[in-house]
């Protein structure tokens, strides 16, 4: 999370949502608690930051936090004591009950800086059993000024009792405009490119920029070299399982879905391919549309069963989607 005071709001396309927060807090009806329930990519950390840095501003303009006061110095430093963040300590990792009790003790405290307490707390669905149990109990005894902002990417993760206790805050998926407009002040001279990602990327900007920002969209475009290679006879399968077999399964797993999907759209209802799997589609076509979906539904089930509670050996899944696809690719004689 980041320690600057954020843009307010943080995102374009949440100006609507801006709009209503500061009205809640003109006429003091702001909660106790606020729960934000947006997909990765569409800015809800940030949205949740920005709410808590414009409440403990000791004096606020219009829909904008002061910058002058002390609680900004504190808040742009990153210290502000009367601000606290609780998430996982380990991406993928349960938040646990002990850093749930910590945040007893922050709310039994008398704000330092006189104004709001404010707890920030993401993912909420990673909280286990107990963890949730007890921030229950902090939710249903509200101490003072204190207000808790909630984020999840899944509320049905969340315990009903949780849910009703907070004011819900729905983030909206930008509309492609909005979307590719930030996009472009963001640094995306393609527009096409930004195009074909968004749509990729289920509408979720950040997570564009995301990828641009890492190694993943090169990463992508090798593996699909290699996907088609191995197709060709150009690359030995096992040379192949062995090259991608310490990555992530998901991840080639998904670009294979992505590749059956570009390919099936084609095949079956004439749609263009955008430029990412072209060639990939250019190589598969003449492959059976029975066998692709076969295959489709494999790596669905392959899918769940990596989220899932596995124990599977990634080298080893690697290499039998590395078969599967070769067979899947066949052309029909
Ligand atoms: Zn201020």
């Amino acid at each position: 999370m980041a320690n600057a005071i954020l843009p307010m709001p943080p995102y374009k396309w949440q100006t609507k949502l801006w709009d209503d927060f500061i009205k809640r807090n003109e006429n003091s009806s702001v909660p106790h608690a606020f729960l934000i329930c947006g997909q990765e990519g569409f800015g809800a950390e940030a949205l949740a930051t920005a709410m808590g840095q414009y409440m403990l501003c000791l004096s606020p303009s219009e829909k904008l936090v002061c910058g002058k006061c002390k609680a900004c110095h504190l808040l742009d430093a990153g210290t502000h004591p009367d601000l606290m963040v609780v998430t996982a300590e380990e991406k993928g990792k349960q938040i646990k009950v002990d850093q749930i009790r910590e945040i007893s003790g922050f709310v039994g405290k008398t704000a330092q800086q006189g104004g709001y307490k404010i707890i920030i707390l993401y993912p909420a669905e990673d909280m286990n059993t107990n963890s949730a149990n007890a921030l229950l109990k902090n939710l249903e005894e509200p101490a003072g000024k204190t207000v808790f902002i909630l984020v999840t990417k899944q509320l049905s993760r969340l315990l009903p009792t949780i849910r009703s206790r907070c004011a819900l805050i729905n983030l909206p998926v930008p509309d492609a405009a909005q979307a590719l407009s930030w996009l472009s002040d963001v640094g995306f001279d393609d527009a096409a490119e930004a195009q074909e990602l968004l749509s990729e990327a289920g509408g979720a900007p950040l997570l564009v920029k995301d990828w641009k920002d890492s190694a993943i969209l090169e990463e992508r475009a090798e593996l699909i070299k290699g996907l088609i290679d191995i197709v060709d006879g150009k690359t030995e399968p096992m040379i192949f399982a062995k090259k991608w077999g310490n990555q992530d399964p998901l991840f080639i797993l998904g670009v294979m879905l992505l590749g059956i999907d570009a390919t099936l759209a084609f095949q079956v209802a004439d749609k263009p391919v955008g430029k990412v799997y072209e060639a990939l589609v250019g190589r598969m076509k003449m492959a059976s549309t029975k066998v692709l979906y076969a295959m489709r539904d494999k790596l669905c089930a392959k899918k769940a069963q990596l989220l899932g509670p596995s124990n599977l050996n990634p080298a080893m899944v690697v290499e039998e989607l590395t078969l599967d696809w070769i067979a899947a690719a066949k052309p029909l004689k």
